[in-house]
């Protein structure tokens, strides 16, 4: 088969590190790619949010299956103008994509479905909004209603930061359009995990689950960015928990969206928290995360592409997927200054050598012509390694880190903390 996978990131690497070394695939493509999925795809240089330019492309180029890595081109409708061009693809159709384009839809979909999620009101009237948040009190969580690279959400702990968060998303429209109309929420106390599961329209197959670090700093302090590392398998999400949640979350939500006319394929990422009430959904993402993706897939012994394809095709039914018994465990490293700005094009002079156990995935990365390799964004390496404890991957990971020459990167030095904290008490 011929594929093209559509994205740049480390998530994007992971995906086609997993599907070249698929018997199925003949030729692997990715849109744009990065200096590290030049080493297993043949990278061309049409964006991911190009839907006609990647449309194109896939038809002239024969592609018998494309599959989607990012949210912002399954919001538009990637799938959907492949579909009309008659190109199968990995991925939800817009219609379905709005669990993770609009906060609000999401919310009417667990409502109408009986779905447990945090309470909360809609608004797009500021004054009315603001009445709102008064009443209600403090902690309370602000969300802009549409996509906003993840940065839409606020957890206010007064009154006053609610009231600002209010005002930067619907009078200052810090986040545009998606903040026009926004989502007040209950603030929910627990441990937060994700949950990954494909689906093709009525089968949810359960993947694993992981945890992530998405503040800067170390102790999970400072700015939120789009995650610093992630673990898999989440200590929290025990054999029953994964059954209550696949219960009483995942095949809820596969159900509803199917009675409701907008059959959801592709990868459903389920945001928990986990309550002393049981699982809540904070929010459904409609594809892998990333970091999240890197350690899945490190941890994945079946072959990738016949359980994507199979989500496509409505026969997920068929497919039995192995999960090795270990911990994988990823450290970002990413441009000094990053969440803020950074400079770009710095030189990363060495990387240390893949393993059996060690891998390392490339996000913001690109090769100059003499073959120099530059650190272009702001998460720029994917340190993976897997190991039998949490704390054996997190050694072997950050071994590896040591062997990266880059005098303009940083990584958190304490990715895994938790996890490492409740094993070293068993
Ligand atoms: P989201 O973009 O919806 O995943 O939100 C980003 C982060 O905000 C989540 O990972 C949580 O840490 C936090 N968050 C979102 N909603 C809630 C909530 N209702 N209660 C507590 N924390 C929340």
């Amino acid at each position: 088969m011929r594929i093209l996978v559509v994205g740049s990131g480390g998530r994007e690497h992971a995906l086609c590190w997993a599907i070249a070394a698929s018997p199925l695939c003949d030729h692997l493509y990715c849109a744009p790619g990065n200096a590290g999925i030049a080493d297993v795809a043949e990278c061309v240089e049409v964006k991911a949010e190009d839907l006609d330019g990647l449309v194109s492309f896939a038809q002239n180029n024969a592609i018998d299956f494309v599959v989607v890595g990012p949210e912002a081109p399954l919001v538009a409708g990637l799938v959907d103008k492949l579909d009309a061009a008659g190109i199968k693809a990995f991925g939800p159709n817009a219609a379905a994509a709005q669990l993770e384009g609009s906060k609000a839809f999401t919310k009417g979909i667990c409502d109408r479905h009986g779905i447990p999620t945090a309470a909360y009101a809609r608004f797009t009237d500021l004054e009315a909004a603001k009445d709102y948040v008064t009443q209600q009190g403090a902690p309370i969580v602000i969300k802009a209603d549409g996509l906003a690279a993840g940065k839409g959400v606020t957890v206010a702990q007064s009154v006053n930061e609610a009231i600002s968060a209010l005002e930067d998303a619907m009078s200052d429209k810090a986040f545009g359009a998606a903040g026009e109309e926004v989502v007040i929420e209950e603030c929910l106390v627990g441990e937060e995990a994700s949950f990954f599961a494909l689906c093709d329209g009525k089968t949810a197959l359960p993947l694993v689950a992981a945890q992530d670090h998405k503040a800067v700093g170390e102790g999970d302090t400072g700015p939120n960015t789009g995650g610093m590392g992630a673990y898999s398998p989440a200590p929290v999400m025990d054999e029953a928990m994964i059954g209550r949640v696949m219960e009483e979350i995942v095949q809820p939500t596969v159900d509803g969206m199917a009675a409701e006319g907008m059959p959801f394929k592709g990868v459903l990422f389920a945001g928990l928290m986990i309550t002393a009430d049981g699982p809540k959904l904070i929010e459904h993402n409609v594809r892998f995360g990333d970091p999240e993706c890197e350690v899945l897939m490190v941890r994945l012994m079946s072959d990738l592409l016949p359980a994507l394809i199979a989500s496509a095709d409505g026969q997920l039914d068929q497919i039995t997927l192995r999960w090795r018994d270990e911990t994988a465990l990823c450290v970002v490293l990413a441009s000094k200054g990053y969440p803020g700005s950074y400079e770009k094009n710095t030189l990363i002079a060495e990387l240390p050598k893949d393993s059996d156990t060690v891998t390392t995935f490339h996000a913001g990365t690109a090769r100059t012509d003499k073959g120099v390799l530059l650190a272009t964004g702001g998460r720029v390496l994917v340190v993976t390694a897997r190991g039998g404890s949490v704390s054996e991957a997190q050694k072997r990971a950050y071994e590896s880190v040591g062997k990266v020459n880059w005098s303009n990167g940083f990584c958190r030095k304490d990715i895994g903390w938790r996890a490492v904290a409740r094993e070293s008490q068993v």
